[in-house]
């Protein structure tokens, strides 16, 4: 209902819907304010997966409010949400399966059959959490049997993979407390990518049980052009990373020295890493990128890739981050409930 109330404001927008953010801020005459648009740059990048002359606008300026909202920290990291919602879907009276991988999916009378590495599973309506080339894949479904798939599963490969590096470092003299973010750019005319753009998450002094007492766990990451990346032969992919992971190190001491000469222990991953350990396809991370266009509003509403079965995650409506994937979540189990009869009243 509050939304509703709102659609004549919401109208202000129309006049943007399909532009590049870029077209927005030459309205206002500040396109070529060059630390406006290197602030815009980075975080367009790591939130609606382009930058400032590619960005759709309404999607762009909604990350724009990060500035004034601050961003959330889940203390304990990430794995710490996941053990939670876990707890809150057993205390509802569900089941959770790990290491229970699903092989196949196949669309039977009355609902759908599951093979999975824990035997079979039946179910009226399938939700599906997986990238689109993923669930075709679990499907068998040939080329072209799935049309939206397809397009979806297309516009997920032309988006990024990522390299990372995962450090643990002694806290420097002066370093704030909080949990924070730095974000990194060694050369602003350079594309924000291949190591030349670095987001750093440094974990809180009171995030416990993370690093040893007195030091924090930095994570740092970039964007890789699937593309680029998946028409390099296998055995140059390797060295293809590495350099970009090398290209890294050198903007950490570079841009923030008083972490990088305090490191006591890295890994690194690359979208391979993602591949294997997360199961996305090709280690496509970050949903699909938001330019211009108003194909994007298409999905704004939950509907069924077929009958029974739906999609949940970052390649579908908001898009990438936990908070996004978890809004669409939500909104899809709304749509399913409301198809089976289950749905409760309220606004
Ligand atoms: C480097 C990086 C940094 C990020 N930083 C942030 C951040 O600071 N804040 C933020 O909000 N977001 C961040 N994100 C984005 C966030 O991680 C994603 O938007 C989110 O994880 C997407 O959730 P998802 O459920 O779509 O997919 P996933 O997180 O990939 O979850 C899919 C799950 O399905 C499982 N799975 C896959 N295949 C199968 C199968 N066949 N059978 C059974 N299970 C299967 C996987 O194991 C996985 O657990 C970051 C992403 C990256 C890559």
């Amino acid at each position: 209902m509050r939304h509703a109330a709102s659609t004549p404001r919401y109208a202000a927008l129309l006049p943007v819907l399909g532009r590049p953010l870029e077209g927005v801020l030459a309205r206002f005459g500040v396109a070529g304010f060059a630390p406006l648009r290197q602030y815009l740059d980075g975080l367009c990048q790591i939130t609606v997966q382009c930058g400032v002359a590619e960005a759709e606008a309404p999607f762009a300026m909604a990350t724009m409010d990060y500035y004034f909202r601050g961003t959330g920290h889940v203390r304990g990291g990430i794995g710490a949400l996941a053990w939670a919602l876990v707890r809150v879907v057993e205390r509802l009276g569900g089941e959770v399966r790990m290491a229970s991988r699903v092989r196949s999916l196949e669309p039977v009378p009355g609902g759908f059959r599951a093979g999975t590495r824990s035997g079979e599973i039946r179910a009226r309506q399938v939700i599906a959490n997986l990238l689109p080339q993923d669930l075709r894949a679990l499907l068998g479904a040939a080329p072209g049997a799935l049309p939206r798939l397809d397009r979806l599963a297309r516009d997920v490969e032309g988006g990024w993979g990522a390299a990372m590096l995962y450090l643990v470092a002694r806290a420097p003299e002066g370093a704030s407390a909080a949990a924070h973010h730095l974000e990194l750019v060694q050369d602003p005319r350079a594309p924000f990518t291949e190591g030349n753009h670095l987001f750093v998450s440094v974990s809180g002094a009171a995030d416990e049980g993370r690093a040893p007492p007195g030091h924090r766990t930095l994570t740092v990451s970039t964007h890789v052009p699937l593309a680029k990346h998946r028409a390099l032969p296998p055995g140059q992919q390797g060295s293809y990373i590495g350099a970009i992971q090398a290209r890294m190190r050198e903007g950490l001491a570079a841009l923030a020295p008083e972490w990088s000469e305090n490191v006591v222990h890295a890994l690194t991953a690359s979208p391979r890493t993602f591949a294997r350990f997360t199961g996305r396809a090709g280690g496509a991370v970050g949903g699909v990128p938001r330019r211009a266009g108003l194909g994007h509003y298409l999905s704004v509403w939950p509907r069924p890739v077929q009958d029974g079965l739906w999609m949940v995650g970052d390649s579908v409506f908001p898009g990438q981050s936990t908070l996004a994937t978890a809004i669409g979540g939500v909104r899809t189990a709304e749509s399913v409930a409301r198809r089976l009869g289950l749905a409760r009243g309220g606004g």
